[in-house]
């Protein structure tokens, strides 16, 4: 899940080290020999209030691949909740193992009771490879989860809210490049047809832009070309393509050295988590190369949004669209803290970020 540039350059750190340098709380190895359970639970910050993050099942190479995906992904959500303005702070968690082949009830529920043993440090709920249903046999154990399915009373899959906060932040970032925010006319691909990417097409297609999809999976594809007129790229083809805007809703790390040269877009903004490789190098790259980029942590909040919601009161969906939708002041406040402060928009959004976690706190993050 993570760059091999990224796990070279943490190789040669012990994890305390990775810790120390990354500035976490707290991280916790849970280990069950009946179930095979091998997780790492990572609380990165609890300034603003207990640390929330989904749980992402992945197989991992190496135990180390697996602290660093965990330590970098809790960072990045103590970063987007901040910004998000919500009460919580930074976590995430990590199960090692093919969610295919190892996935079961007792697995879940063994590893809901870990979640269970930190009294509330750490909220649980969806990522990659994990369901509903999941989140289901976790509440077994713990309240400390949220992402339940409607059917349970809990709001369901967040990505569609966290598309809709894409679709808000590319209208920023729109107005900020054009003066206007409408994206009729703009020609928008979208890198992924996931759950983020297909809600978003939705949107974009609603708005009367010009949209354009890829996957590296066909069957992914099919649903979308059938239900509305878009453009099917293929993966290695995405940026020769002359568009207006980079949609990336797949993996991360998709801006870097090779791809931004050849950008024709004027604007980037997706759903995708740590979509710069280096933060600072690529940040600026895609400043020199002119195109505007809409933060991926500040832009992807909409589903942990609705989570926390889901978590701590009674749902409601439009007042969760509302409070989503702050997302495009914010994006411009970024955007003009940019150009003020000759910063990436990326830094401008950590610094609004750690600058509320300093005040409340008196903690002082480094970025
Ligand atoms: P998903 O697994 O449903 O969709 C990802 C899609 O990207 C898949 O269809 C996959 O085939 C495709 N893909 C993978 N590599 C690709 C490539 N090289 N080119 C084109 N397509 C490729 O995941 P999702 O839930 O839609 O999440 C997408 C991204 O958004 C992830 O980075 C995730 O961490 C991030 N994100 C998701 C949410 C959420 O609410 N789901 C919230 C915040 C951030």
């Amino acid at each position: 899940m993570i760059s091999d540039a990224v796990i070279e350059g943490t190789r040669q750190l012990s994890v305390f080290d990775q810790v120390a340098e990354m500035e976490h709380e707290q991280v916790v190895f849970c280990h069950d020999q009946s179930t095979g359970l091998k997780a790492i639970i990572a609380i990165h910050n609890t300034v603003l209030g207990p640390s929330m993050g989904g749980t992402r099942m992945w197989h991992y190479v190496t135990d180390n691949e697996a602290i660093t995906d965990a330590l970098r992904l809790s960072r990045g959500m103590t970063f987007k909740n901040a910004i998000a303005g919500l009460n919580i702070g930074g976590g995430k968690a990590v199960i090692i193992g093919d969610a295919r082949k190892q996935k079961n009830e007792a697995l879940m529920r063994r590893f809901g009771k870990f979640i269970e043993s930190l009294g509330g440090r750490y909220v649980t709920a969806e990522d990659v490879n994990m369901t509903t249903r999941d989140m289901e046999y976790i509440r077994m154990e713990t309240r400390h989860v949220a992402g339940m399915s409607e059917a349970m009373g809990g709001s369901g899959d967040p990505s569609p809210m966290t598309a809709y906060g894409v679709y808000i932040g590319m209208k920023a970032a729109r107005k900020k490049v054009i003066g206007s925010d409408s994206l009729a006319g703009a020609k928008v691909l979208v890198q992924g047809a996931g759950n983020v990417g297909s809600n978003l097409v939705d949107y974009l297609v609603k708005d009367g832009a010009i949209v354009s999809v890829s996957d590296i999976f066909e069957e992914k594809l099919g649903p979308i070309s059938s239900k509305y007129k878009v453009d099917i790229i293929p993966a290695e083809d995405i940026f020769e393509q002359d568009i207006d805007i980079y949609a990336p809703c797949a993996l991360g790390a998709t801006l870097n050295d090779d791809s931004i040269g050849k950008m024709k877009c004027s604007i980037v903004a997706g759903g995708a988590n740590n979509q710069l490789l280096d933060e600072t190098k690529h940040g600026n790259m895609l400043i020199d190369m002119g195109i505007v980029y809409a933060p991926d942590f500040l832009i992807n909040g909409g589903g942990i949004t609705n989570i926390y919601y889901d978590y701590i009161a009674n749902y409601n969906k439009e007042l969760v669209m509302k409070q989503v939708e702050n997302i495009y002041e914010t994006c411009l406040s970024v955007f003009d803290k940019s150009e003020n402060e000759n910063i990436t928009p990326q830094e401008a959004a950590m610094a609004i970020a750690a600058n509320r976690i300093a005040a409340i706190g008196n903690n002082k993050l480094s970025y």
